[in-house]
């Protein structure tokens, strides 16, 4: 694959939060030639989580940056997924093996610790900083500055922040615009909660025992509570682990009563211990196991017990500070020109990122516990095929790549949805060819044309989530 370095650049881009936006976004910076720094809280890197299901949005990407090989040996691909009831018996099959021929790729689920070992060998460890936890910024024509825990301060051009849910990036960020007036209602509402989740990954398993773990694909079951605010899921993967996670369904008032600081912490086993004993006696679907037996296939230390948020930001970018994005800058770009980029980035990715929320609330709602729920998951049991699969249309339909690297070939039968930002990069270096080789402009020049391209983005983090969440 050919990396064309095109624009080496002053400009200086201060990424905060080493998780997988921040490192998606270091790896195609450090791509395109561009000076960044990452800054991470925690002191190391553990293999936290359970997994990540990843879908045909992310596979040109990867493409691009030249780890889809690695990620498809990783992970294994699944057609379906099954449903069950505590007595062990299937009563519901969601077939996701439309998905193939929309986007050229069936979606894949890898252990989330194994996919960020892939990323991460992306970027120069002396790039990233870890125990930088970011406690404020200020920004100004001039530039970018962050202070950190240490006390540390830090000057850039260009501030993303790519810290999670909780970004303190921005938390600061809607402080000034508060302060100033320009935050929109709906972003100054705390972040709605209301399941938590306790979620990790076996250590590797004898096939010859749990002999599921030999199939070419992964089993993706969950198990729906009965009378118990509760639903279950769990994924084999190409490592013969088990990934797991244990949804509980909070009310209103529980919800509420949370304490934030858990709801900020990191991820880690700290708060999970009592929601293990809780939990330990469910059933779960395969080799009569419960979910005790995953436990105790667990290292404790690897356990962690986190809050599920859902919402999706109206504000993504003020100044010089974008929550993830990417943009063509001159080399030392103007507020203004900044701004504009910002503001293009998210014209063109909020449509999609909407879409993705919407289509991912609609699943979580199979395994939710109110009346209503039931009520979707008998409709969805009577629907016709083509309406889930009119699911896996929106969901695949965006599928990004940059300009700057070489195209990858789209391998699905949907065509991707169009991206600006790529039309126009192409345009632009068309443009830059004609100039350069005027006698070539109607021959030579043609293969460079913005349209003849396959057309899509880079990947949203507009305030939480990049690849298809899953756990
Ligand atoms: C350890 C861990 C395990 C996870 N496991 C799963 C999983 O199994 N399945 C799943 O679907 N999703 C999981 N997630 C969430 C998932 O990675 C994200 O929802 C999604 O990938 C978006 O990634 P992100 O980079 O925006 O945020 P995150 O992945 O949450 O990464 C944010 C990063 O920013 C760092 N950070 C936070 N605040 C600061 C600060 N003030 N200063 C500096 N750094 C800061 C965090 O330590 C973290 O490394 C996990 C996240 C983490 C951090």
């Amino acid at each position: 694959m050919s990396c064309h370095k095109a624009n080496p650049s002053n400009v200086k881009v201060l990424i905060i939060g080493a998780g997988i936006g921040g490192l998606t976004m270091a790896a195609l910076l450090e791509k395109a030639g561009i000076n960044y720094l990452v800054f991470e809280r925690a002191k190391e890197v553990k293999p936290l989580g359970s997994a990540l299901s990843l879908g045909s949005n992310v596979m040109p990407i990867f493409q691009q940056l030249g780890i889809l090989d690695e990620v498809l040996k990783s992970s294994k691909p699944f057609g379906f997924s099954t449903g069950y009831n505590e007595q062990r018996e299937a009563t519901r099959t969601l077939d996701y093996s439309p998905a193939e021929k929309i986007g050229g790729y069936l979606p894949h689920i890898i252990s989330r610790s194994i996919f960020y070992d892939i990323l991460v060998k992306l970027v120069p460890s002396e790039k990233i900083l870890m125990s930088k936890k970011i406690l404020s910024l200020l920004q100004n024509k001039e530039g970018v500055l962050i202070r950190c825990s240490d006390n540390k301060t830090y000057h850039g051009d260009i501030l993303i922040g790519a810290d999670g849910a909780y970004s303190a990036v921005r938390q600061s960020l809607y402080k000034e615009l508060t302060r100033k007036g320009d935050l929109p209602r709906s972003d100054a509402l705390p972040l709605p909660s209301n399941t938590t989740c306790l979620v990790g990954q076996t250590r590797p398993l004898d096939p010859e025992e749990f002999t599921h773990l030999k199939d070419w694909h992964s089993w993706f079951e969950s198990t729906l509570g009965e009378n118990k605010p509760y639903a279950w899921v769990t994924f084999s993967t190409k490592a013969n682990t088990i990934c797991w996670m244990i949804l509980r369904h909070l009310d209103d008032k529980a919800s509420r009563e949370l304490d934030s600081s858990f709801r900020n912490s990191e991820w880690g086993p700290e708060a999970a211990e009592a929601m293990c004993k809780e939990v330990r006696d469910f059933p779960v679907a395969r080799n009569n196991m419960t979910v005790g037996d995953l436990i105790d296939a667990t290292p404790r230390e690897l356990i962690s017990k986190v809050m599920l948020e859902e919402k999706i930001f109206e504000t993504w970018h003020a100044g010089r500070t974008c929550l993830l994005g990417d943009g063509k800058l001159p080399d030392n770009p103007s507020m203004e020109e900044i701004h504009k980029a910002f503001q293009l980035y998210k014209s063109e990715r909020y449509p999609h990122a909407k879409a993705a929320f919407d289509t991912s609330h609609r699943m979580a709602g199979l395994v939710g516990q109110h009346w209503y729920n039931d009520v979707l998951r008998t409709v969805i049991k009577y629907l016709p095929k083509g309406f889930f699969t009119r699911s896996l249309q929106v969901m695949y339909h965006y599928r990004p790549q940059v300009s700057f690297l070489e195209p990858a070939k789209d391998l699905g039968q949907l065509k991707p949805a169009p991206q600006p930002s790529l039309f126009r990069a192409r345009a632009r270096k068309e443009e830059e060819f004609n100039k350069n080789h005027p006698r070539l402009v109607d021959t030579d020049a043609s293969s460079l044309r913005a349209d003849s391209i396959s057309t899509t983005t880079t990947t949203k983090v507009g305030g939480s989530s990049v690849y298809g969440k899953t756990f």
